[in-house]
């Protein structure tokens, strides 16, 4: 995400955090010297703020481990004033996986909750839920209050919260994946509108959440549409057989004659069966500038690449290219050098499937003509 840094590392999960992560500091800051605190109490609110960041990694590395239980990895976790924003690889294939999954941030949350109440409880404090205050009072009980309203903003059920997912889950146990991803977003999109129309008449913080939930509900309809049309396709079908490769002792100026008499951009370099490297576009540029047309594919080439089977699945082999930033990747079957699949020819795909099926749909909907209804 744009405007976000890193700020360390935990079970091999990136920890990004936000901006406007500042700007809440920044507010707690302002709320409490504006109301004549000291400096000592404002200092204690950034740390309460600082409190509320550790309980949100938490709540995202509940749903990071719980996704890691099902062979799914978690590439980043963002935070934001809201909440966090676990970036997983790919969405488990199974519903109840997707349940569960969604299910243990807030699980955290409710734990959290559970234990403050608890020790308090014991150690002779009345914990109350009510008793919130952005400026002083007690910090415990603040951090319980933050944690509840963590946990039931999370339960709302619309994208992008995890209820939106729990729903969608319970959905999807009845109807088609794609179809109740749309199902859930319209439902998360009418609790949107709710929002925006009360927010209207009492907390303008309410409409800007609603349009936070509406923009998260449209971003997940569209992406499972990318998902299902992928749903099902092999490699095989949609790579390139006809393209070229290179030798690791060519020089590049024999890649610039292919590179212009074609449209390929990257190519695979093989020595005999085996598949050495690839030569990106980017590599070329940068070696010609430095070595000219003269100097060896072996030393301008990519050595560190993924590869992809010819019978995997399209859906897991895209996902699998965003994550190394590849743009063509070698296709190999039983060790050997069958294919090149490119994020161009798959764009190409898609766009020919999503006229399929809207041609489909118009087929489907379109009036009867006068003269063929049946009297
Ligand atoms: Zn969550």
């Amino acid at each position: 995400m744009r405007w976000s840094w890193k700020i360390g590392k935990v079970a091999g999960i990136g920890i990004y955090v936000h901006a406007t992560f500042f700007l809440l500091i920044l507010f707690i800051l302002f709320v409490n010297l504006h109301e004549g605190k000291s400096l000592a109490t404002a200092a204690n609110g950034v740390v309460f703020v600082l409190a509320i960041f550790g309980c949100i990694v938490l709540h995202e590395l509940g749903h990071a481990l719980a996704a890691r239980h099902y062979g799914v990895r978690t590439r980043d976790i963002t935070l934001l004033p809201i909440g966090g924003l676990s970036r997983l690889e790919r969405i488990p294939d199974v519903p109840i996986q997707e349940l569960w999954v969604a299910l243990a941030g807030p699980a955290v949350n409710a734990i959290i909750v559970g234990a403050i109440f608890g020790l308090s409880t014991l150690a002779g404090f009345r914990p109350n839920l009510t008793a919130f205050r952005w400026a002083g009072g007690s910090f415990l009980n603040n951090l319980m209050a933050v944690n509840f309203w963590l946990l039931a903003f999370n339960l709302i059920p619309a994208f992008p919260m995890d209820g939106g997912r729990v729903l969608r889950a319970l959905l999807a146990r009845r109807m088609e994946y794609s179809r109740a991803t749309l199902v859930a977003a319209r439902v998360g999109q009418g609790i949107a509108f709710i929002f925006g129309l009360a927010g209207l008449f009492s907390d303008p913080f309410l409409v800007f959440i609603a349009l936070f939930v509406w923009m998260g509900a449209e971003q997940e309809a569209a992406s499972v549409q990318v998902h299902s049309s992928l749903a099902g396709i092999p490699v095989q079908q949609a790579m390139l057989t006809n393209f070229r490769t290179v030798l690791p002792d060519d020089p590049l100026a024999k890649v610039v004659e292919h590179a212009l008499d074609g449209w390929q951009q990257d190519f695979p370099v093989v020595f005999g069966d085996h598949v050495l490297g690839m030569l990106t576009r980017e590599n070329l540029t940068r070696a010609l500038a430095q070595g000219g047309m003269q100097s060896p594919v072996r030393a301008a080439m990519n050595r560190d690449f993924v590869t992809v089977d010819s019978h995997d699945m399209l859906e897991n082999t895209l996902a699998t290219m965003r994550a190394a930033r590849s743009r063509s990747v070698p296709v190999l079957h039983d060790g050997t050098l069958v294919g090149l699949l490119t994020m161009d020819h798959i764009g190409e795909l898609l766009t020919i499937h999503s006229a399929l099926r809207q041609a489909q749909y118009t087929a489907q909907s379109a009036p009867p003509h006068p003269d063929t209804t049946p009297r």
